[in-house]
């Protein structure tokens, strides 16, 4: 969409959905599987990818479309699709450049699905992985680049380590090593943080998170910067550079230029996979992102007070928040996301595993639920909930202590936020 340079708010509630004359003025939810034409040519050439259009809501829909390009405005990128799930997203970015035999690159501080998905099952399909600490020397990270290593992956502010990526250095190693940087951008939002500004190529969502920011769709996004020249490295990306069979020898780059990579994973992955996010689904993302400016500066101002409140408590052993001044990623969240990072924080308190349960359970309207980074307050124990299996041992390893409480802050009002934690560290 070719609009002046427009600020995020106004991106947030204006962007996408442009009606003409006489139309909706919020965008409608197409709610259909299939679309019409008035020739049998007509159709063919969707088919042959030689005009642009709709035939079937597995490969593209109207509705999704338009609110991909909300997101691709937002992120500052040239083309962006929208997928079934977060999930899916990361794995369409990665495999949409990376086939069997191939290597990429990740940061080990990562969301644990994002993990088990490149670890386990990407692992299965012969795609190996190599995780990487993000905190270590250009150097040490260029070492576990391979001949065969297609990209470098990692999240802006990890879920739930809250370690904050220096975009720019990852940036330089990928790029030194003729592959892209993808960046998982789901905590901050585009609102916080541009990757694309810092030299990041692809920027991927779970948009069930703070984009839709109700709890009420599971959706994903993928943005293309446009900034790879993927045919300057084509013997590293022979899927975007050489004759796709599926399309009559079609060649991405060729035929689509800063296109090709969302093109492919569009004609290609969505059409053979078919992880689509549904139209309805879309339709809520879309008013999710209305407010999300608003949203991300409320989530950010509560988490600051909550997390600088747990820091002056006597109860509490640890607080985990770049937004302290303390914190070991402050001065890269001040440098990549100087209006804030994102509303989750965790921390610990004396008394370990048991105390954690007790407070926890004191809580009045904070709830205890498995999700994070929408309106509504709300905490997690890993030790006892996503990662009770394990042995308080195994939990340090994991990174995450028997006493860590990852605490999602909404949007209430702040002094009942606070009123909740504070009865609840008193409740002995
Ligand atoms: C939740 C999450 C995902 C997975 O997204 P889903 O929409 O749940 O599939 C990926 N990355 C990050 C950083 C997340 O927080």
């Amino acid at each position: 969409m070719k609009n002046q340079k427009r600020t995020k708010g106004t991106i947030c509630v204006q962007g996408g959905w442009q009606p003409k004359t006489g139309e909706p003025r919020v965008l409608p939810i197409y709610q259909s599987t299939t679309f019409k034409y008035e020739t049998s040519q007509q159709m063919a050439d969707l088919f042959d990818l030689k005009a642009a259009g709709y035939f079937y809501t597995r490969l593209q829909n109207p509705t999704n479309d338009n609110v991909a390009a909300k997101i691709c405005e937002l992120e500052g990128g040239v083309a962006a699709m929208l997928t079934s799930s977060g999930q899916a997203a990361n794995y369409y970015a990665v495999f949409n450049i990376c086939s069997a035999g191939d290597h990429f690159v990740a940061s080990s501080t990562l969301y644990g699905g994002t993990y088990n998905l490149f670890a386990v099952t990407m692992k299965k399909m012969g795609i190996e992985v190599t995780f990487v600490d993000p905190d270590a020397s250009e150097d040490e990270i260029a070492r576990a680049f391979r001949p065969n290593t297609r990209l470098l992956f990692g999240e802006s502010v990890a879920n739930p380590a809250l370690t904050v990526l220096d975009i720019e250095k990852f940036a330089r190693i990928a790029h030194s090593h003729g592959v892209p940087l993808i960046v998982d951008n789901t905590f901050p939002t585009p609102i916080n943080c541009n990757p694309f500004d810092w030299g990041a190529d692809i920027v991927t969502h779970s948009t069930t998170k703070y984009m839709d920011g109700h709890a009420t769709a599971v959706g994903g996004a993928i943005v293309d910067s446009g900034n790879f020249d993927w045919a300057a490295h084509a013997d590293n990306f022979p899927g975007l550079t050489t004759p796709d069979d599926s399309y009559h020898g079609l060649v991405y780059t060729t035929a689509f230029g800063q296109g090709a990579y969302i093109t492919k994973a569009t004609v290609q992955l969505m059409r053979d996979l078919g992880s689509i996010q549904a139209p309805m689904n879309a339709f809520l993302l879309n008013i999710g992102l209305e407010t999300l400016h608003l949203r991300m500066q409320r989530h950010c101002s509560n988490a600051q007070a909550v997390a600088e409140f747990l820091a002056s408590r006597p109860e509490v052993a640890w607080v985990s928040y770049p937004g302290l001044a303390g914190d070991k990623y402050h001065a890269l969240a001040q440098k990549y996301m100087p209006t804030g990072t994102c509303g989750v924080l965790t921390f610990g308190l004396k008394g370990g595993r048991e105390r954690s349960v007790e407070f926890m359970d004191s809580l009045r309207f904070i709830s205890i639920v498995t999700h994070v980074a929408d309106a509504r307050s709300c905490v997690l124990h890993p030790a006892s909930h996503t990662h009770r299996q394990l042995s308080d041992r195994q939990l340090v390893e994991a990174g995450v202590p028997a006493d860590l409480i990852r605490f999602s802050v909404g949007i209430e009002d702040i002094e009942d936020i606070l009123n909740d934690l504070q009865q609840a560290l008193e409740k002995q």
